[in-house]
C-alpha cells in the first residue's frame, strides 16, 4: 500500500481473485442477479434462499452424494464465513484439528481463533504433493476432532487420486473424525484429471463439503459459498443444532448473490473451456511452469488443478533464512507481490506461491523480473 501511495504499480500475484485478471463472471449469473435484485431486499432464511439451496442439493446429488435435502445445506458469505461457523460449532479449547501443510491459512487461523490447536500433516512434494497418510495417522491424538482435506489444493495445485481419498476417509472413520472437504476448486482441473468429491466415496461418516462461486464461477466479490453436510448426519444432531444457531446469529447470508447460484451450477460451464488444452487458464499454467523450469535454483510440481504454483527455491543457494523478507525484497526491487511459503504453514523458508491468473504477457514480465532478481539475490 505504501508503494502504491508512492505511485508504483504493483503486480499482485498473491491472491486468487479471477475477475481482476479479466476472468469475468458468466453473463447468465449476472443477469439472474440483476433480475432478482428487487426480491433481495429483506433477510432470507438463516441458512439461505430455499431455491438456491435446492440448486446446490441437486448439483451434489448428481455428483453421487448420499441422500441430501436442503436442511443439510448452509449458504454463507463465502467459504471463509462458513469455515468460521463450522469450526466454532465444533471446537473447544484444547481440541485438535488435522490440517494439511502447506495449508490454506484460513483453516489454521480459524482453529486458533477457537482456542483449539491446528496439527499439520505433511503433503509430500516428491509424491505430487499427496497427503502422507502415515503422517496423518501418526498425528491423531484423543483430542483430534476433525480432518481437513483441500482438493484441488491451494497452494500446491495437487488433485488427489481415489486411493489417497479413500485412505483419508478410512483413517477418519476409524478415529471417528468429522471430515471437512474444501473443494472450492473442484471444476478447475487440468490435463483431463477428474476431481473426485470426497463425500461421494464416504460410507458411514460425516463429511462437510465446502464450495462456492469465487473461483470456477469467477464471482469472488459476490461472497457466496456453501457448506453441505452428508453421510452420518443422524449422529451429528448436536453439531447441526450448533451450526443452525450460529447461522441464525448472523441473520442470513448476503441475499442478491444467492440468485446466481442456480445459473452457475446448471447448464454450460465456461470454465471447462478455460482449463482445456489451449484454454486461457491452461495456457497460463503451462507458461508459468515453463518459466520456472528455466530458472536456476527454482523448480515446481506441475499443478493439476486450482490457480497456484508452489515454487521451490534452493534456499541454500540464495541464502534464504527468512522467506517473508525475500518476498518483500522482491516487491521493493521489482514491484511484484508473491506470497511466501511459510505463510501457508510450510515449515522451511524455501517456497513461494505464485498465481497464474495474469495473461501470458504479464506472466512473462513477472517471471523475467523474478529470474533477474534471483540472479543476484543472496540474503545476508
Ligand atoms: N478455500 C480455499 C482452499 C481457498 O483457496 C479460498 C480462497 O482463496 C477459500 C476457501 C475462500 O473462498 P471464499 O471466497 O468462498 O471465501
Amino acid at each position: 500500500m505504501r508503494l502504491e501511495a508512492e505511485g508504483h504499480r504493483i503486480l499482485k500475484l498473491n491472491i486468487g481473485n479471477p475477475a481482476i485478471f479479466g476472468f469475468d463472471t458468466p453473463d447468465g449469473m449476472l443477469s439472474e442477479l440483476v433480475l432478482n435484485l428487487p426480491r433481495s431486499q429483506g433477510y432470507c432464511d438463516a441458512k439461505g434462499v430455499a431455491d438456491a439451496r435446492e440448486a446446490v442439493a441437486s448439483y451434489y446429488r448428481g455428483c453421487g452424494f448420499p441422500a441430501l435435502d436442503i436442511r443439510q445445506i448452509f449458504l454463507g458469505n463465502g467459504v471463509s464465513e462458513l469455515v468460521g461457523i463450522a469450526l466454532q460449532a465444533l471446537l473447544n479449547a484444547g481440541d485438535e484439528l488435522l490440517i494439511p501443510a502447506p495449508d490454506f491459512p484460513l483453516w489454521t487461523d480459524t482453529t486458533h481463533l477457537n482456542g483449539a490447536c491446528p496439527t499439520h500433516y505433511v503433503c509430500n512434494e516428491s509424491a505430487n504433493w499427496a497427503p502422507d497418510l502415515a503422517d496423518v495417522e501418526a498425528k491423531i491424538t484423543p483430542s483430534t476432532r476433525g480432518l481437513v482435506v483441500i482438493n484441488p489444493n491451494n497452494p500446491t495445485g495437487a488433485v488427489y487420486d481415489r486411493e489417497t481419498l479413500e485412505g483419508l476417509l478410512e483413517i477418519a472413520h476409524r478415529h471417528d473424525l468429522i471430515v471437512f472437504a474444501d473443494e472450492i476448486y473442484e471444476r478447475i482441473v487440468f490435463d483431463g484429471r477428474q476431481h473426485i468429491p470426497l463425500a461421494a466415496l464416504a460410507k458411514d461418516q460425516l463429511v462437510v463439503t465446502f464450495g462456492g462461486l469465487s473461483k470456477a464461477y469467477r464471482a469472488a466479490g459476490l461472497r457466496i459459498g456453501w457448506m453441505v453436510l452428508s453421510g452420518a448426519t443422524d449422529r451429528a444432531k448436536d453439531y447441526i443444532d450448533g451450526l443452525s444457531t450460529l447461522a441464525a446469529l448472523r441473520l442470513c447470508p448476503n441475499v442478491p448473490g444467492q440468485y446466481a447460484i442456480r445459473a452457475a451450477l446448471s447448464g454450460y460451464q465456461s470454465i471447462d473451456d478455460l482449463v482445456a488444452p489451449g484454454g486461457r487458464l491452461c495456457a497460463q499454467r503451462d507458461r508459468a511452469v515453463q518459466w520456472i523450469k528455466q530458472i536456476d535454483g527454482a523448480d515446481c510440481v506441475k499443478p493439476q488443478g486450482a490457480l497456484y504454483l508452489f515454487l521451490r527455491l534452493d534456499a541454500q543457494r540464495f541464502g534464504i533464512l527468512d522467506d517473508e523478507r525475500m518476498v518483500l525484497d522482491f516487491l521493493r526491487q521489482e514491484q511484484v507481490l508473491l506470497a511466501q511459503g511459510t505463510a501457508f504453514h510450510w515449515p522451511a523458508p524455501d517456497h513461494v506461491r505464485i498465481i497464474f491468473l495474469p495473461c501470458e504477457e504479464e506472466l512473462d514480465e513477472a517471471f523475467s523480473k523474478f529470474a533477474r532478481f534471483l540472479e543476484t539475490y543472496r540474503q545476508t
